[in-house]
């Protein structure tokens, strides 16, 4: 099956009643790069027209001020992009922009549409016209082909015909939206700059532009704001809460609130788990930078071991993961890390990192923290093993390429090198949030394979 737009994870911004908006949502932007490396786009409007410019690339690199003075207007939206390889091109970049009966739109969107494909397949059939392979497209034209004859109807219509993880910006000539998913899978959050609005994938935006967090935008809510002021509105049936757990693990910066607790808080409660689910005794910790440091913070705290930066990282290169090949990918631990050797030598490490997705990362830091001399090499991970791919929004390979899938804890210290390999238990998990087990609100699927939502 053509999954449209599967390996999507992105950070979304807006702003509403703000000179020069372009320029907040583009400093917001550079907050959430770590959210989507590959294209990065800001439409922004004057009241009359959209503007829109969008590029491959980091947002530092897109944007300059010329660029920035071109996005005139009160209220902008952007959006950064991650995809991989084959959905990498401008035509998937967004915001999306279109002019169709209700005047001028521009979207972007975080998450996956579980129905995509079927909606999709059934408005070509009635001959809507497709120009990209994203989700979003696939809303426009539900919005532009819904049997009522006004903006506001069309689109609670539009949304209540979509399934899935979607937090969305809207940009129309004089209002700005914002959209949360009845699930609440992805995060979205309200902020306030003097007068003006701001919303975001995460807070950390929020802190870059002096916006104070109000809020979150509900599961379910959508959010418009005019020169009026807001309103907001429910056209979702309700649905049992399924936050990604991930953006806790991995995803958010941990500077970030995210569904309503520090997302610092909660990686170093993870930490802290982990050491009161181990025995391995050692002569310290080391987290794999920058992935791993907070959760090694916590095990430091309450395992007593101490906490000792023993790789250096090159903050100059991009992620790993993000690299195309399996052969950059591999040179690509070895450029990004260097360990401390007269630190390390002769001395029982415990390695922490937040997730082994294929395990070639882990892999390479084990061979290169005993070729610096450690005695022992133990690597604890801050989450349970990752079983399954992601249909929501998060970046993960195949099944296939997911380590776990097919190998036992054991095998996967064989293969990564290790003297012991533990992983966070899902139950310690789901506590270190705070949250009981029964009562918790998260979408787990990676980890159980148990996925809340259909694919259609
Ligand atoms: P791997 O080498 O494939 O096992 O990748 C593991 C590393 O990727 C860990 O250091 C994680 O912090 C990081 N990681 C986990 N999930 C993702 C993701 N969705 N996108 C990018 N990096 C990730
Ligand atoms: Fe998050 Fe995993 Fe669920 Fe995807 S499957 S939404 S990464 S918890």
């Amino acid at each position: 099956m053509t999954m449209f737009g599967l390996r999507e994870k992105c950070g979304i911004a807006g702003v509403f009643g703000y000179p020069e908006a372009a320029n907040l949502v583009y400093l917001c932007l550079y907050a959430l790069q770590h959210r989507g490396q590959e294209s990065a786009g800001i439409a922004s409007t004057d009241g009359r027209d959209i503007y829109i410019k969008k590029e491959m690339g980091l947002v530092a690199e897109i944007f300059n001020e010329e660029k920035l003075s071109r996005l005139k207007g009160f209220a902008a939206i952007g959006h950064n992009r991650y995809s991989t390889t084959g959905e990498s091109t401008l035509k998937n970049a967004q915001p999306l922009v279109v002019n169709f009966k209700y005047g001028s739109l521009a979207i972007a969107h975080n998450g996956n549409l579980v129905n995509a494909h079927t909606i999709r397949k059934e408005l070509e059939e009635t001959g809507s016209i497709f120009q990209s392979t994203m989700d979003t497209e696939v809303i426009v034209h539900l919005i532009a082909r819904s049997k009522y004859s006004n903006f506001r109807d069309s689109l609670n219509d539009a949304l209540t015909k979509i399934k899935g993880a979607f937090s969305i910006v809207m940009l129309k000539e004089n209002e700005l939206i914002g959209i949360r998913d009845p699930w609440g899978i992805r995060p979205l959050a309200l902020g306030r700059l003097k007068n003006a609005y701001v919303i975001a994938s995460e807070t950390c935006a929020f802190d870059l532009i002096g916006a104070e967090y109000v809020r979150d935008i509900k599961p379910g809510e959508v959010i418009s704001i005019n020169e009026k002021g807001v309103e907001s509105w429910f056209p979702f049936e309700e649905q049992e809460l399924k936050h990604c757990i991930f953006e806790y693990i991995y995803f958010s910066r941990p500077d970030s609130i995210v569904f309503g607790k520090e997302v610092y808080e909660i990686r170093f409660n993870f930490g802290r788990q982990l050491a009161r689910e181990s025995d391995t005794e050692a002569d310290m910790v080391i987290p794999v930078p920058d992935s791993g440091i907070v959760a090694a913070l916590g095990f430091s705290r309450e395992s007593g071991i101490p906490f000792e930066l023993g790789l250096i990282r090159n903050h100059y290169i991009g992620r790993t993961f993000i690299e195309p090949s399996e052969s950059i990918r591999h040179f690509g631990v070895k450029i990004k890390l260097n360990p401390v050797r007269e630190l390390i030598k002769g001395k029982r490490v415990i390695v922490i990192d937040d997730s082994i997705v294929r395990g070639t990362t882990s892999r390479k830091i084990i061979k290169m923290i005993r070729a610096a001399g450690a005695k022992e090499v133990h690597m604890k991970i801050s989450s349970p093993p990752i079983t399954h791919p992601c249909f929501y929004g998060i970046d993960t390979p195949t099944r296939r390429e997911l380590i776990a899938s097919s190998h036992t804890v054991e095998e996967i210290r064989k293969y990564t090198t290790a003297d012991s390999v533990q992983y966070l238990s899902l139950e310690g998990m789901i506590k270190a949030t705070g949250y009981t087990e029964k009562e918790h609100p998260f979408c787990l699927a990676c980890f159980t394979g148990k996925y809340p939502l259909k694919f259609q």
